[in-house]
């Protein structure tokens, strides 16, 4: 069996922030179920936030006024010792990211060149024009392989192995050669992304399952906060690709039918510069009072920018316009509508990434740390990854040198391998049953239908009995392929039992949470009440099903206040 100091599961930004973190003198690994440059940090667009004062309209910017915003912005939700580390690390961050060569766009001055974004007193979102993303995670990845870090590249993890509540390692499966891979492991990290694909729009890549977090959740770490999720105003219309809030940032508008500027009436001193939320409910109250076009959508027009400004900073932006709808948008606006884009809450972990669990530590989207609260800033999430993903990698580093290796950690790995042999013996008996596919796209309907920017009681209540449903179908679910290499109806069907969680975690906490903070919009409860749910959601898995508390939010330094853009 193999073995080692640190398992990280997750290739993308926090898991490789992580992995460079590690102690040099550890046996570190990163198990990716892609290729870590196909992590879906490859696509981030738009920037990653620091106050670093480089832009002529931000000198007066300091991470204090970073932390402040990102308190805000999370409708005190957010635990404000946990905002202020983020924003407080941001610029060594990004510092260090250019030192490792990270090509950023400049200012003519040669500093790092920063624009506006959303909920955001100065422009502080660093850039590389709008592929972000792509840079960063080429700069780590290359770290990575000079300092010799071990990858297992596609593949999937499918348990977290505990016992007494301590962390002992991994079963994987690796995608190519169809074997199942026992991994002992002092420490495991998981970096493993979000979920956006519980939902119907997302946009979110395909891996995007939330595995990872279902898989903590089993394991007994608790989630935290999963009634927040973050549907992001811009999607491209009928595609749901991001169309990022650089195009805002540059200074897009937003139109509706009748050639209005309407987010004068939602958010009149930011406009189109409002947080995500308030932005995305706006856009939707628009089509639903028949201000938009099919019923469906709004304008984001970048026709006055000019071609110039769109060449340079917003390629990427123009391109998937060009591709996905033949629409160039320097002559034509971009036909936009709201979709899932973001998890706040995610697996419980305190600000140095530590579960409840022994040894077993999360960083980046799977995680919640809480410094995203109930809405998160655009260009803090990269921020988040590379930050704590650093901070994961320490702790567990420290543990692992500070403790003995755990007693009887081969034959508990053993164990839990075999039970995914025989479950996948089992599965491939099967010869009839409901498509893979056919519950999957069930749960994507039923999470959108009931779950998504507005909420009630009866539709999230109709949602966890279809997920209940769901998981009675689960068992049975049938593949229709041959099951051979990189089979996807059966990586589809190793997750979904998790995604079931996920997608419980998530009703279960709207359904309770009688009020409306952040992206979480109660029609029945639309007002904020800080005296009764200025708390967070933790859930935990129990053989009786799932089991809610409340944990206080760190208030120390500011106050909550109404929120006004
Ligand atoms: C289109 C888009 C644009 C965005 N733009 C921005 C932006 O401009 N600024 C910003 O701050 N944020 C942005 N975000 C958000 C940000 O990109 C993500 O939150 C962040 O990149 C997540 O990084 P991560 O390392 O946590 O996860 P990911 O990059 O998603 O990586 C997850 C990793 O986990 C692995 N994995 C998952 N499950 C398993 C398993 N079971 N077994 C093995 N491996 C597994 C995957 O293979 C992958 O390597 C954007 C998001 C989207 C969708």
């Amino acid at each position: 069996m193999t073995e080692h100091d640190i398992l990280i599961v997750g290739g993308g930004l926090a898991g490789l922030a992580a992995a460079l973190s590690a102690d040099p003198a550890l046996r570190v690994a990163v198990v990716s179920k892609v290729h870590p440059l196909r992590s879906h940090s490859v696509v981030a667009q738009g920037g990653i936030n620091a106050a670093l004062g480089n832009n002529p309209d931000g000198r007066d910017d300091s991470w204090e006024k970073h932390a402040f915003d990102t308190i805000k912005g999370s409708d005190y939700l957010a635990d404000q010792d946990a905002a202020e580390l983020l924003c407080r690390m941001a610029v060594p961050a990004i510092l260090e990211l250019d030192g490792w060569g990270a090509p950023f766009s400049r200012f003519p001055d040669g500093t790092i060149a920063q624009r506006p974004f959303g909920g955001a007193g100065f422009p502080r979102t660093c850039y590389a024009q709008d592929r972000t993303g792509l840079v960063l995670l080429h700069t780590l990845y290359e770290q990575c392989v000079r300092r010799g870090i071990a990858f297992y590249d596609e593949w999937l993890v499918t348990t977290l192995v505990v016992r007494d509540g301590r962390c002992l390692g991994l079963v994987a499966f690796d995608l190519g050669s169809g074997e199942v891979m026992p991994l002992r492991s002092r420490a495991v990290i998981f970096a493993t992304g979000g979920y956006g694909r519980v939902f119907l729009r997302t946009t979110n890549a395909y891996i995007n399952l939330g595995g990872g977090i279902g898989m903590a959740f089993r394991a007994g770490v608790p989630l935290k906060d999963m009634e927040f999720v973050q549907f992001h105003p811009t999607s491209l219309h009928g595609k749901n690709i991001l169309i990022s809030e650089a195009a805002r940032g540059e200074g897009g508008y937003l139109v509706n039918n009748r050639g209005r500027r309407f987010m004068e009436d939602y958010a009149p001193k930011t406009m189109e510069l409002a947080p995500r939320d308030i932005l995305a409910r706006a856009i939707q109250t628009e089509v639903d009072k028949g201000h938009g076009f099919a019923d469906e959508y709004v304008h984001l027009d970048l026709r006055h920018l000019g071609k110039d400004k769109i060449l340079k900073r917003l390629p990427g932006i123009r391109d998937i316009c060009l591709n996905f709808l033949g629409l160039d948008p320097i002559d034509a606006p971009i036909p936009i509508q709201p979709a899932q884009h973001y998890s706040m809450g995610g697996i419980d972990v305190d600000v140095d990434c530590a579960s409840p669990v022994e040894g077993f530590y999360a960083a980046g989207e799977c995680a919640c740390v809480s410094v995203h609260g109930a809405n998160r800033l655009g260009g803090n999430s990269l921020l988040e990854a590379v930050v704590f993903g650093k901070i994961a990698g320490a702790s567990a580093s420290r543990y692992v040198k500070g403790g003995s290796p755990p007693a009887a950690a081969e034959r508990a790995v053993d164990e839990e391998s075999r039970r995914f042999r025989d479950r996948l013996a089992e599965i491939r008996r099967r010869d009839s049953g409901e498509n893979v596919f056919g519950l999957f796209n069930r749960l994507k309907a039923v999470m959108s239908e009931n779950a998504g920017i507005f909420r009630t009681e009866k539709p999230l209540g109709r949602a966890r009995e279809e997920i209940r449903a769901l998981r009675d179908a689960a068992p049975k679910a049938y593949i229709y392929g041959s099951i051979g290499k990189y089979c996807q109806e059966l990586l589809i069907l190793a997750e979904f039992g998790y995604m079931l969680d996920v997608a419980e975690a998530i009703v279960q906490g709207a359904l309770l949470r009688e009020e409306t903070r952040g992206s979480h919009y109660r029609r029945d409860f639309p007002v904020r009440l800080d005296d009764h749910w200025l708390k967070h959601t933790i859930v935990a898995w129990t053989e009786r099903g799932l089991e809610t508390s409340y944990r206080p939010v760190k208030t120390d330094k500011y106050k909550p206040q109404e929120r006004k853009y």
